[in-house]
């Protein structure tokens, strides 16, 4: 039997998932936010995953991540630098391997369009390069 895991939210993407699926940013008592991989850290803390998309997603909107931290002041510029820094160590996605094989720069845009485009892209991905 599986023992219980702690679920938590990402805030970048709203999915819920185990706690180790997600890094915690934490605010600590001196008001900076920064990422918590122990994730033991004093101070209020949020969730998001380890991938581009939802660092994007919050640091595109860094009131979302203020609210969630219950931040009084604007996040400073160097803490904000520091999480744009991790976020480009993460992969792209790693949620859905469909994500991968995004080319062009406006991804949604294409959808519903044709669905060749997708199968070609998976052939594409065959390469074994590493
Ligand atoms: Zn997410």
């Amino acid at each position: 039997m599986p023992k219980h895991i702690p679920q938590r939210t990402c805030i970048g993407c709203r999915v819920v998932q185990s706690k180790r699926e997600l890094l915690r940013i934490v605010r600590t008592p001196e008001g900076r936010v920064i990422a918590d991989p122990t994730g033991k850290r004093n101070g209020r803390g949020t969730y998001v995953h380890k991938t581009r998309d939802c660092f994007e997603n919050i640091l595109g909107a860094p009131d979302k991540l203020r609210q969630a931290l219950n931040l009084q002041t604007p996040l400073l510029s160097d803490d904000l630098l520091a999480l744009q820094a991790l976020m480009k160590t993460f992969p792209a996605s790693d949620l859905s391997g469909n994500e991968m094989n995004v080319q062009t720069s406006e991804p949604r845009r294409a959808l519903g369009k044709t669905t060749q485009t997708k199968k070609q892209a998976v052939t594409n991905r065959k390469s074994p390069t590493v």
